[in-house]
């Protein structure tokens, strides 16, 4: 993969890469149409990575569909599809705790101990393999990517690091691989988390942190069968939660719930 990189950008083609674990959906397809429009050649990788699951379950439930995907990523125009075995891409790792910083602290990183870590060693084997240009990955995992931002610059890693917006269904729920795994019923609760964080949009700077904090676990509450795991307004770029708007025009709110037999997270931007 790496020399097909090499060769690419030889013949002066720029590669964008999009690191994905499969099950491919609208989501996936929109970071592939912004690496094409940056990029003459765009790789995806599918590779559904052991190291940030710590739930065995999540693990083995996982929905794999490597022929579909690779259907979908044709259609799409995308020119390589990378899609490792767990011993290709593990061969030459040399397993490596990465300083997060503070930024595995809160959110996600007390739900899930270790994952982020995962995340970071995978990344840098793909890139590793791939040698891309530069690496497209959702807001929608807004933690990752403000993590992988941070270790890119730290780590002086080559490639460049691109956010790109959340993909939503018309409802509002955001597009996650997971959502297969929801009944009927449980993915019409799943889109509390959206309308919890449109509550939060529309308070945000004219209430307090802790009155919007209240009327989101509100609106969670009512409905039954979703359990919040936490909800919060951060930094929009450090992520550090935050007690106050202080002089901010720009800050984030983040949420974690589980739905029926699936936890989903999402998140939005918020502007004064
Ligand atoms: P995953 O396959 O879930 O690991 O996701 C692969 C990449 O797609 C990550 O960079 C995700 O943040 C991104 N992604 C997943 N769902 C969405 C979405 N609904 N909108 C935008 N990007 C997404």
């Amino acid at each position: 993969m790496a020399e097909w990189s090499a060769r690419a950008r030889r013949e002066g083609r720029s590669v964008g890469f999009v690191p994905t674990m499969g099950a491919l959906h609208e989501g996936h397809l929109d970071l592939i149409a912004r690496a094409r429009k940056d990029h003459a050649k765009v790789v995806c990788s599918i590779f559904v990575n052991p190291l940030q699951f710590n739930n065995l379950e999540d693990l083995e439930r996982y929905p794999r569909q490597l022929e579909q995907d690779s259907k979908l990523l044709d259609e799409a125009g995308c020119d390589a599809l990378f899609a490792p075995q767990v011993e290709t891409l593990f061969a030459d790792l040399q397993p490596h705790t990465y300083d997060l910083g503070r930024l595995d602290g809160h959110w996600e990183g007390p739900s899930r101990p270790g994952h982020f870590q995962g995340v970071v060693n995978v990344v840098e084997r793909l890139f590793h393999f791939v040698r891309p240009d530069e690496a497209f990955f959702g807001e929608k995992d807004r933690q990752q990517l403000t993590l992988l931002r941070h270790i890119a610059r730290q780590e002086h890693w080559p490639e460049r690091i691109v956010g790109c917006p959340t993909v939503r269904a018309v409802d509002g729920l955001a597009l996650s691989s997971r959502n297969a795994r929801l009944s009927p019923a449980e993915r019409q609760k799943a889109t509390v988390l959206f309308k919890a964080l449109t509550v939060a949009g529309a308070m945000a700077f004219r209430h307090t942190v802790q009155e919007v904090e209240e009327a989101v676990r509100e609106t969670v509450a009512n409905e039954p069968g979703v359990q919040l795991d936490y909800f919060g307004i951060a930094d929009h770029d450090t992520l550090e939660p935050l007690m106050d708007w202080g002089d901010r025009d720009l800050t984030v709110a983040l949420i974690a719930a589980q739905v029926g037999p699936v936890r989903l997270i999402d998140n939005l931007t918020l502007w004064r």
